[in-house]
């Protein structure tokens, strides 16, 4: 039997209807005995506040003690209507005709709960039962209406099964529709709160970017300055401006990955040489290469100019070779820029660690390492930031190494000419 649900509160209306009309008919009794029974009435008015009773307790009920009430609300309406028989008259009652609706009316009120039914069946042919043996009725009369009462508490029977069926349907149904509507608030508050993230992220970063060029400015001047001719002044300020360096390149790639996350990296197109870029990026990594004992050998064609973002290119070329630098062991870098039918093909070389084949497609995914964080530092993203950069020009980027032997990863990028409305 499916569980009594509270939030029905039809149930309770029916019930309490149900309470009225026990005492409603009185009237009943009277005709049947021709005059008013005390004992008559007083079997009305208990079946009538048992009823009521139930009605109100129901909803609060705990679901074993619902099912109980149920039960004996079955039995009793069956056994309180034959006793009312009994009272007006036994089997000769006019009242003992309608004893055989009590399963039929106890499958309309409580109508998802067939064993419910079962119950006022068996206590209606029960006391039907005895009601015609103490009558002294015929068996040929006895027997045809058993079969009867069967009958209708059988139809009662399959009557409110079939309502449990479908009940028990529309309430799967229900639960599904609800989990569904669960998942998806789940799922666009976790959106919500990614979106928020990210732009908390790209707010940030991008905040954090300002004091950090004014204090690279400052560094720079006490450089300039003649305060610091002193070794150890200039030493400690090429560390705090490597610090900067690094923590602006952090920021960075924070910032576009809350950008590329929203899909937002915007791409400014213009008329761009890769070899002039090249060149002017491996100006600015020398030194740094240099710090770290190795240096940048170059290998460019004169010019090769494509339809390009210069500042996303160079930040390519940038990632690319600091990392030559960061896992380059301190041996020799090499650049090299070619074109190849249509192609740009940008290759950085290394002679340092390098990278196992099983990790060599999974470090340009987002937060990415092949390396411990305690042996290098960085957050996983240039590489990520790069690909998407890469493919935003139609390209494409990989990488050829062994472990031990350095790595080489080769940029491929079409060279385009500007669109036909913007090449005049
Ligand atoms: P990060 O350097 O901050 O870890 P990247 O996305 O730039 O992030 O690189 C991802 C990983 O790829 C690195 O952690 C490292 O394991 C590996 N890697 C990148 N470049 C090289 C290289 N030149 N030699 C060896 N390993 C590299």
């Amino acid at each position: 039997m499916l569980p009594v649900d509270p939030s029905r509160p039809h149930r309770t209306r029916i019930l309490l209807l149900c309470a009225a009309v026990i005492l409603l008919f009185t009237f009943a009794d009277v005709a049947a005995i021709g005059h008013f029974s005390w004992a008559a009435f007083s079997a009305r008015v208990v079946w009538a506040a048992l009823t009521a009773g139930a009605a109100l307790y129901l909803p609060r009920a705990k679901p074993a003690s619902q099912q109980l009430i149920l039960y004996a609300l079955g039995i009793w309406t069956s056994a309180f209507f034959a006793l009312l028989t009994f009272l007006t008259g036994g089997s000769s009652s006019p009242l003992f005709h309608w004893i055989l609706a009590m399963p039929v009316l106890v499958a309309v009120v409580v109508q998802d709960a067939p064993g419910v039914t079962v119950a006022a069946g068996v206590t209606t042919i029960i006391s039907g039962l005895l009601l015609l043996i103490q009558g002294k009725a015929p068996v040929d009369y006895a027997v045809p209406w058993v079969v009867q009462a069967a009958a209708m508490s059988a139809l009662a029977w399959y009557a409110s099964s079939t309502y449990e069926q479908l009940r028990a349907r529309e309430l799967e149904a229900l639960k599904k529709a609800n989990a569904f509507d669960s998942e998806a608030a789940r799922r666009k508050k976790a959106e919500e709160e990614v979106r928020s993230r990210d732009d908390f992220l790209a707010v940030a970063s991008h905040e954090l970017k300002t004091p950090l060029t004014s204090l690279n400015l400052q560094i720079q001047s006490l450089r300039a300055s003649q305060s610091t001719s002193d070794e150890t002044t200039k030493q400690k300020l090429e560390i705090i401006e490597r610090q900067v360096r690094r923590l602006s390149g952090l920021l960075g790639e924070l910032f576009d990955l809350s950008r590329l996350r929203q899909r937002q990296l915007d791409l400014n197109f213009s008329s761009v040489d890769v070899c002039e870029v090249s060149r002017e990026v491996v100006g600015r990594m020398q030194p740094v290469a240099a710090q770290f004992d190795s240096q940048i050998h170059v290998e460019l064609c004169g010019s090769l100019v494509g339809w390009w973002d210069r500042t996303r290119l160079e930040q390519v070329l940038t990632n690319l070779l600091s990392n030559a630098i960061k896992y380059g062991a301190g041996k020799p870098i090499y650049l090299h820029v070619s074109h190849d039918n249509g192609t740009a093909v940008i290759a950085v070389r290394d002679e340092g660690i390098g990278i196992a084949k099983e990790d060599q497609a999974r470090i340009f995914q987002r937060f990415e390492r092949a390396v411990s964080a305690n042996n290098y530092g960085g957050l996983g993203l240039g590489l990520w930031i790069s690909k998407e950069i890469v493919e935003g020009f139609g390209g494409s980027i990989f990488v050829e190494s062994s472990p031990g032997k350095g790595a080489t990863f080769i940029v491929r990028l079409p060279v385009t000419q500007p669109p036909k409305e913007l090449a005049h």
